[in-house]
């Protein structure tokens, strides 16, 4: 699908220190200039690019890929040269290849942080933890659909010091965005640019009901079950000790 294994003609394959090499380069006769469109296959030079891939067989993977330069033969045209490209293997100037990169992907969706770069570790693949990020931050946004019950709660980023208000969609459990206090604005604002939530619910908190009303006053708000089952606690036990003689 996007490995890219047909665009090169394997040269020589070699196995050593736990790593295995694949000397290859380019298939095609040659390439369109990005610039002016032109086909050329007038080569100016050659370079080695290397490219780390997925493991094979428990063994580093590595693509050393000899690549061209070809010259663009249009008189006006502002590039003189350019560089062959191998669009399904790799992204220009890229040092992993599509593949590799896939799997960073995976990897750092599943798994976050330390656990994700010990994963990769294990698998081969040798990628750290900032790497695994990148790779996730690089990610385009899920496609997002405004949820119709909207369940809104508070968490604490440290421990009883920083709050956020995580909002859910109730419906199919997922999270669907974070603000950054637990304030009414921020929630208002919020419903206000998406709107369609039909339910709000959300814990017994003034600022929350508040903002639900200016940013939904049409949606109905009504108490999650377990602030439900929080506020009775909290009734029952007003309620013993007050006649605890
Ligand atoms: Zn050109």
């Amino acid at each position: 699908m996007f490995d890219g294994t047909d665009e090169v003609d394997v040269e020589a394959v070699t196995a050593a220190f736990g790593t295995v090499e694949m000397v290859a380069k380019g298939r095609a006769a040659g390439a369109a200039c990005p610039d002016s469109g032109r086909f050329s296959d007038r080569v100016h030079d050659r370079y080695r690019r290397t490219l780390k891939d997925v493991p094979l067989a428990g063994r580093g993977f590595v693509i050393r890929l000899t690549v061209r330069r070809f010259i663009c033969g249009v008189a006006d045209c502002p590039r003189r040269t350019f560089a062959e490209p191998f669009s399904r293997l790799a992204a220009p100037h890229a040092r992993f290849t599509t593949r590799l990169n896939h799997a960073l992907e995976r990897v750092g969706l599943a798994l976050a942080g330390p656990a994700g770069a010990r994963l990769a570790a294990q698998l081969g693949f040798g990628a750290g933890r900032m790497t695994l990020l990148r790779r996730v931050i690089a990610l385009p946004d899920p496609q997002f659909s405004t949820p119709r019950v909207l369940g809104v709660d508070d968490f604490a980023i440290r421990r009883g010091q920083t709050y956020s208000t995580v909002l859910t969609s109730v419906e199919d459990h997922r999270v669907v965005d974070v603000l950054p206090t637990r304030e009414a604005g921020p929630l208002a604002a919020w419903l206000i640019r998406y709107p369609g939530v039909e339910i709000v619910c959300r814990d017994r908190a003034g600022a929350y009901a508040e903002g639900a009303r200016r940013g939904a006053p049409d949606a109905l708000q009504i108490a999650n079950r377990f602030h439900l089952w929080q506020g009775l606690g909290r009734a029952v036990e007003t309620c013993v000790a007050a006649h605890r003689d």
